[in-house]
């Protein structure tokens, strides 16, 4: 290069070392806040970044000056950015209570209480308390899920305990992989087209019933399939009848799907078993919120299929995990399979999950945030809807509350929507997404939605304890937008 104003390395010659910025004035100071390798590392970062742009030619001398002037403050900033966690709590603001990017379902003060209990010290784990040697994980909250399902169906635990076993594996995922996989590795699973589906996050049906070792025998057509279709493709080498509850998204029109106790009468009478993807763990319905057709976990529990599987953190409230609950003889395939050593869970989820089954065992589910979240009246909502109004509004940000709805999320309860408030925001100067990008880089950030360019904030995933805290964001965020 010719031009001496952008010459590489001369410019290179313009910048500290790691210590001569260390010893400037901005770093020395925050050598006794932070680690002195901290600075460093955060230094070095810094220069090798600015190096890399003038590699790149995207410096003059000016530049390369002003770089070197405010390059203090930039590395202060990095080592604070390198000592905080990436993972951090954030309020919802978006409606949707099982959002599956702000980690699905908040946990009850019971589980989170239990998981300190158990995470602090010692616990039972693998430990037999009656006669003192090895126990099994693997014998953890089984026993509370057959009795709350007892409590609500109505039949005594013994009974059910007898015929019925559980096993807990990290997510629904892996649950359904590790049924799959014990029951029918190497021969046909019946699965209607109407239910290969994809459920999100890459999980699709006909690619983990490969990644299981089972051969995919599709049945019916994609709008309708006749208990028919499954009873004429069954040949010798099946294994299995696979039913996936279609969770995002409903079909509507000239539809036919076989119910579920009609496919157990067909496996029994085939000897082949009966698999239910059922996936919200829903325990209690839905019907007095107006959303109906929403199958629960009590509801297949009746009807008996050989193994089900959901998850736990969808419409349980509880811990991510993926509950396995079955025969008694299926199950315990399902525990000898090496793949269950791989996908099984920790103390904490059994902790979380033990607490959450307890509530519902003593019908206490409004202690389950989910639940209450779902079951929060609208008018309540309304009310705080206009403390927040009352409270953010200024000359600059007119607020108003508005009527919405709010979805369920996570992948269950598709098409169907709760009644719901917001406040919603306009801001005299800027755009909504100005404002929401604002909101979101606040602590806690502020998860919000825009709608019509206005920011809507829905109060239901909101605790309402810290509707005090939305409060104060929305005030500190909104003479900020201002100035910009
Ligand atoms: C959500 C869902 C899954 C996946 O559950 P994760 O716990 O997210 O792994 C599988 N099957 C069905 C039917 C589901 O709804």
């Amino acid at each position: 290069m010719d031009d001496p104003q952008s010459d590489p390395e001369a410019l290179f010659r313009l910048l500290p070392s790691v210590d001569e910025l260390l010893r400037g004035s901005g770093l020395s100071a925050l050598l006794e806040k932070y680690p002195r390798a901290v600075l460093v590392q955060a230094a070095r970062s810094i220069l090798g970044s600015v190096r890399k742009d003038i590699t790149a030619g995207a410096h003059t001398q000016k530049s390369v000056l002003e770089v070197v002037y405010a390059m203090g403050d930039r590395v202060a900033l990095e080592a604070q950015r390198s000592l905080s966690p990436t993972l951090v709590a954030v309020i919802n603001a978006t409606g949707v209570v099982l959002h599956t990017n702000l980690g699905r379902a908040p946990l009850s003060e019971a589980a989170i209480r239990t998981i300190v209990d158990v995470a602090s010290g010692y616990s039972n784990l693998e430990f037999d308390l009656q006669s003192g040697t090895r126990g099994r994980r693997d014998r953890h909250a089984g026993p509370m899920l057959l009795r709350a399902l007892g409590s609500i169906v109505g039949e005594p635990a013994e009974q059910i305990g007898e015929r019925w076993d559980v096993a807990i594996v990290n997510n629904c995922a892996a649950a359904t992989l590790l049924g799959l996989n014990s029951l029918a590795e190497g021969g046909e699973v019946l699965v209607s087209r109407g239910e290969l589906v994809e459920i999100g996050g890459g999980f699709r049906i006909p690619e983990i019933l490969k990644k299981a070792g089972v051969h995919l025998r599709e049945v019916g057509t994609t709008n309708r399939t006749r208990l028919s279709d499954y009873a004429g493709a069954i040949n010798a080498n099946t294994r299995m009848i696979l039913r996936v509850h279609q969770s995002n998204f409903r079909m509507q029109g000239f539809t036919e799907r076989v119910e579920l106790e009609d496919l157990v009468e067909l496996g029994r009478s085939s000897g082949i078993f009966v698999f239910e993807d059922q996936g919200t763990g829903l325990m209690v319905s839905l019907d007095d919120l107006g959303v109906h057709g929403e199958p629960s976990l009590a509801e297949s529990f009746r009807k008996a299929p050989d193994l089900i599987t959901a998850s736990g953190d969808k419409l349980l409230g509880g811990p991510q995990c993926g509950i396995l609950l079955g025969k008694s003889a299926v199950v315990e395939r399902v525990r000898s399979n090496p793949l269950f050593r791989a996908l099984r869970v920790d103390k904490l989820t059994y902790a979380a999950l033990e607490a959450t089954l307890l509530s519902y065992m003593t019908h206490k589910e409004d202690e389950i945030p989910t639940v209450r979240m779902l079951r929060v009246p609208a008018s309540e909502l309304h009310r705080r809807c206009l403390a927040v109004r009352d409270a953010v509004a200024t000359r600059n940000l007119e607020a108003i509350v508005v009527s919405t709805q709010s979805v369920i999320g996570g992948g269950t309860t598709a098409g169907s929507t709760l009644d719901s408030f917001a406040v919603s925001l306009r801001h005299e100067l800027h755009t909504a997404s100005a404002l929401l990008a604002e909101l979101r880089r606040q602590s806690p950030p502020l998860i919000a939605r825009v709608q019509n360019d206005r920011v809507l904030l829905d109060l239901r995933a909101v605790p309402p304890a810290q509707d005090e805290v939305v409060i104060g964001i929305v005030r500190a965020v909104a003479p900020r937008v201002w100035k910009r």
